[in-house]
């Protein structure tokens, strides 16, 4: 199974991923990005593509 996983350090304050995600896996609790539904992730990976360099990371297992 596909799962985004955040390196927060790169990350900084990137949050355009909320719009990005086709099934709405992140989401923004307390001003943080968190993954919060990553088991309707469809590893379409935008969101790696589209966040600063090494932010995030699709793994699939
Ligand atoms: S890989 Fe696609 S579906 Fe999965 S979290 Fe990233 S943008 Fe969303």
């Amino acid at each position: 199974m596909p799962r985004p996983v955040i390196n927060y350090e790169k990350l900084g304050k990137y949050d355009e991923v909320l719009e990005i995600c086709p099934t709405q896996v992140f989401e923004k609790v307390n001003g943080k990005i968190v993954v919060k539904r990553p088991q309707d992730c469809i590893g379409c990976r935008a969101c790696e593509a589209n966040a600063p360099e090494g932010a995030i990371t699709v793994v699939d297992n």
